[in-house]
C-alpha cells in the first residue's frame, strides 16, 4: 500500500501503526540441514514456519527483504470467508471434489485465523464484525442474490440487505444493496505477519531476513538452497515468494499480470451520534 509521507518512512501505513516487532535470527545461525526450507515471509510461509515447528519439524525460513515486505504487509486487512464468486461457478470451474473442499476450507478460513491470533496473542487489532459487499447499481444487485442464493445454499451465514439497511449501515443512500458475512472481519497485516514470525520462532523456526534464496535445486534426494553464499540442504522446500518473487530459480519462474490498486486511509471518523451533535 502506497500513502504519502505522513505515514512514515516507508510510506505504508500499515509500517507507522504495527506493534509487533520482529527480531530475525542472526546470520551465523543458518544451519546447514534442515527438515523444512521456507523462501519468503509473508502469511504463507510464516504460517507454514509455525505450524511445522508445531508439529516438530526444524525449519528455516529465508525472506529476502523484512518480515511481510510483499503482499502480507501491504494488503487491505480483511479476512475474508471465501472468494468473491457464486459457489456454482468456483464448483464449475474446480469440478465438484475440490471446489467443495475449496469453499468450505475458505468458509472456516475467519474462525482459523482469528483463533490463532487469539492462540498467540498477536497485538494486530483483530475485529471480527463481518463485511459488507455493495452494489453499487441493479445489476451488482443481481450479482449479490445469486451469491447469498448459493452461498446459503452451501451453508454460509450470509445476509442480503436492502437499500435502505445499507443506507444505514454504510451512511450513504448510494447503493442498491449489500450483502453481509458475518464470518469475516479485519487485521492489522503487517502486525499479523510479524506476530506470526514471533509464534514460528516461539515454537522453534528459524527466520533468517533479509536473506535471498539465489537458487534452489533438487539434488539425489533432498534440496539444496543457495543463499548469501552459503549452502542449506533441506527434506523439503516451500516457495512461498508469491509476485514478489526474486532471482530466477533454475526450477520455478512465476509469472503475473500486473493490477493498479489504490487504498486510502482517513483519521479516525467520528462515530455517528457525534457527527450530528
Ligand atoms: C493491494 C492488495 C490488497 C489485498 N487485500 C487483501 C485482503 O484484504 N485480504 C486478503 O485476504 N488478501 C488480500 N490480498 C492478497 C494477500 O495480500 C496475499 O494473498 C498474501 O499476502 C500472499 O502472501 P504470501 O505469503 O503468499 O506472499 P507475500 O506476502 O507477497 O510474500 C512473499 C515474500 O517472498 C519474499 N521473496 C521473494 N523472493 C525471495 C527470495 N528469492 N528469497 C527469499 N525471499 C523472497 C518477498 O520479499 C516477500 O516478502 C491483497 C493483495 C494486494 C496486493
Amino acid at each position: 500500500m502506497q500513502a504519502s509521507g505522513a505515514f512514515g518512512s516507508k510510506g505504508n501505513l500499515w509500517h507507522s501503526t504495527a506493534r509487533e516487532q520482529v527480531t530475525a535470527d542472526s546470520a551465523d545461525a543458518l544451519p546447514s540441514a534442515v527438515d523444512l526450507l521456507i523462501i519468503g515471509g509473508g502469511f504463507t510461509g510464516l504460517s507454514a514456519a509455525l505450524e511445522a515447528a508445531r508439529m516438530g519439524a526444524k525449519v528455516a525460513l529465508l525472506e529476502a527483504q523484512e518480515i511481510g515486505h510483499g503482499g502480507s504487509g501491504r494488503n487491505v486487512g480483511l479476512v475474508n470467508a471465501g472468494l468473491w464468486l457464486p459457489p456454482q461457478e468456483i464448483i464449475k470451474t474446480l469440478g465438484l471434489k475440490t471446489g467443495e473442499a475449496l469453499i468450505d476450507t475458505l468458509g472456516a478460513a475467519p474462525a482459523r485465523v482469528f483463533d490463532l491470533i487469539a492462540r498467540e496473542n498477536i497485538a494486530c487489532e483483530a475485529t471480527r464484525n463481518g463485511t459488507l459487499h455493495l452494489a453499487h447499481n441493479a445489476a451488482g444487485l443481481n450479482d449479490l442474490k445469486t451469491r447469498h442464493r448459493q452461498g446459503n445454499q452451501y451453508g454460509a451465514p450470509l445476509q442480503l440487505l436492502d437499500a435502505e439497511e445499507t443506507a444505514a449501515r454504510t451512511g450513504s443512500p448510494n447503493f442498491a444493496g449489500a450483502l453481509f458475512d458475518p464470518r469475516a472481519g479485519t487485521i492489522q497485516p503487517l502486525t499479523y505477519a510479524r506476530g506470526l514470525a514471533r509464534a514460528a520462532q516461539a515454537a522453534g523456526a528459524q527466520i533468517f531476513a533479509p536473506f535471498i534464496v539465489e537458487d534452489l535445486t533438487y539434488q539425489g534426494r533432498a534440496w539444496v538452497a543457495r543463499a548469501a553464499g552459503r549452502e542449506i540442504t533441506a527434506q523439503s522446500a516451500l516457495i512461498a515468494t508469491n509476485a514478489y518473487h526474486m532471482t530466477g530459480f533454475s526450477s520455478y519462474r512465476p509469472s503475473f499480470i500486473p493490477v493498479c490498486y489504490s487504498q486510502f486511509a482517513t483519521t479516525p471518523l467520528p462515530h455517528p451520534c457525534e457527527r450530528n451533535s
